[in-house]
């Protein structure tokens, strides 16, 4: 028997499935596809947008150089320049409006503040690592079935079973895991459809490139690759069980953009529509859903993947914990109380993006209402705040805005970074005055003294094995005790 059943080796299963096998639990990977790289996970179908809350997870894991593909990941005590952070509703943030070392709890990082890549390379560089940590990855088989017993769960793919204490969920939008489990997912019908492209145009000048708002929707045009997007306002009406037509492309593409452009030659098309929706619960007994099978939105700002490694970073210490015999009381709970709000505050986002969008007056207005705060350093600032996953923050019971958020990248006069000391997989305890010598928090923090080159007003920062402050303030033991205990047992 397994520790952990994972199903779904897309991003977020992966993601978790490092977490895990980092804390020693064993964990079996199934996948349904035979083989990596499908057409839709490779450039440029597959491409996604990774934000700097993501980025700063592979950093303290040690895999932002095979993210980067870089040998060694380069010693930055900058801010780094920040470089299409992202838009809202097809409104692009200006990188010249935004001042990254202005915004709250912001310390310069090696994370870069964004990065595009392609699902296929993302998975291949967790798939490497995962099996480092002994998990196993099953493909070639779907989960079809699902029985949960006291003590553990039975999967079923194809003529195998697999035996598990838990089984988590990471198998896409379109979750069997959700609907065997009985989850309940409730939200938003769709008001668009969206579809994506590799085409060919007769007369490509006729196009604008990027992404462009239009009256009647927003195509998106990336010109070396021949990769177009369209949303078209039709309630959600396409039948997406279709393959479309080129003549139905081009019609929509027609439309939108306001031109007669001609479709030459249509390659590999996707659609998606932003139904909004996420499962009330992220656990049913010994069942949890995490990334896509948790909840679904539109594409618009780029969340969706960097929500769901946000769910895996949460999970895995909290599981790994539970396995072992370790974590606090009603610590596993704790993922739903803290994940649930931001898969709301994703799945709201997404929502006034496309209400922002809609053909009409009344979109109209709310697309001018946002170009101004746009154009301001402070509406760029919340804007790109909100995205890049940093303001993010979980309520922990403390007034002290830092507390339940990423932690800053912390660095020690003598050069130590956060990052240096969490690639273990443990909590750290930051103790930038030394008052706290001694102090008992257990095996799973570790703990690092010594002046901070900017402790942003702290005297010590507890940190969780998830990278998120536990604790921060004056060099209170108690405190810091009680927040640790709030962990682990
Ligand atoms: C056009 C577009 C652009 C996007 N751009 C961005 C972006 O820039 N930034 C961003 O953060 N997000 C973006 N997203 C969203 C992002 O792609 C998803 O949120 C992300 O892929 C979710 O990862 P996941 O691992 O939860 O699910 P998935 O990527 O869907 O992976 C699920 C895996 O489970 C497998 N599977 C499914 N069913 C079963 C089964 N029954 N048994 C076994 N295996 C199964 C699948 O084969 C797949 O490998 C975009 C989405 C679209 C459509």
């Amino acid at each position: 028997m397994y520790d952990v059943a994972i199903v779904g080796a897309g991003p977020v299963g992966l993601f978790l499935a490092c977490e895990l096998g980092l804390q020693g639990v064993s964990v079996v990977v199934i996948e349904r596809e035979a083989e990596p790289g499908s057409t839709y996970r490779v450039e440029p179908l597959g491409m996604r947008g990774l934000m700097a809350a993501s980025l700063a997870a592979f950093y303290r894991r040690g895999l932002l150089g095979d993210l980067l593909g870089l040998d060694e990941v380069p010693d930055v005590d900058q801010p780094s320049e920040p470089q299409g952070v992202g838009h809202f509703a097809g409104m692009m943030i200006d990188p010249a409006r935004l001042k990254v070392e202005s915004l709250p709890y912001r310390l310069p990082s090696p994370a870069p503040e964004a990065m595009m890549t392609s699902l296929d390379h993302v998975e291949g560089v967790l798939a490497e690592r995962a099996v480092k940590y002994g998990v196993e990855i099953r493909r070639g088989a779907a989960v079809t079935g699902l029985t949960q017993y006291d003590d553990h769960v039975v999967v079923q793919a194809g003529d195998d079973e697999y035996a598990a204490q838990w089984v988590v969920g990471t198998d896409g939008g379109r979750s069997a895991v959700r609907r065997l489990a009985g989850f309940e997912f409730v939200g938003t019908e769709p008001m668009f459809t969206g579809y994506v492209m590799q085409a060919e145009l007769a007369d490509p000048g006729k196009l604008k490139s990027g992404f462009n708002l239009t009256p009647n929707g927003l195509y998106l045009t990336m010109r070396m690759d021949g990769h177009i997007g369209m949303m078209d306002f039709d309630g959600g009406a396409y039948d997406r069980s279709q393959v479309p037509a080129l003549e139905h492309l081009q019609e929509v593409l027609r439309r939108i953009s306001g031109t007669d452009v001609t479709l030459a030659k249509v390659g590999h098309t996707s659609t998606y529509t932003d139904r909004a929706m996420q499962a009330t619960a992220y656990r049913q007994g010994r069942v949890l859903l995490a990334g896509d099978a948790a909840h679904i939105h539109s594409p618009l700002g780029g969340q969706g993947l960097n929500t769901g490694i946000g769910d895996a970073l949460n999970l895995g210490w909290k599981l790994a914990a539970t396995i072992q015999g370790n974590a606090a009381d009603g610590l596993l709970d704790t993922y739903t109380t803290e994940r649930h709000p931001i898969g709301e505050w994703v799945t709201d986002w997404t929502r006034a993006q496309v209400t922002t969008m809609q053909p009409g007056p009344h979109g109209q207005a709310l697309q001018a209402v946002m170009r101004d705060l746009l154009e301001t350093a402070d509406g760029t600032a919340y804007i790109y705040g909100k995205i890049s996953g940093m303001l993010n923050r979980y309520d922990l019971g403390n007034e002290c805005l830092l507390v339940g958020r990423t932690a800053p990248e912390f660095r020690l006069e003598d050069g130590t970074r956060l990052a240096d000391l969490m690639d273990g997989g443990r909590g750290v305890l930051l103790d930038f005055t030394g008052a706290l010598d001694g102090i008992q928090l257990g095996e799973h923090f570790r703990y690092a003294a010594g002046p901070a080159r900017n402790d942003l007003g702290f005297e010590a920062v507890l940190v969780r094995p998830d990278g998120i402050v536990g604790w921060a303030g004056d060099a209170d033991r108690n405190a810091f005790e009680q927040a640790a205990k709030r962990c682990f047992a």
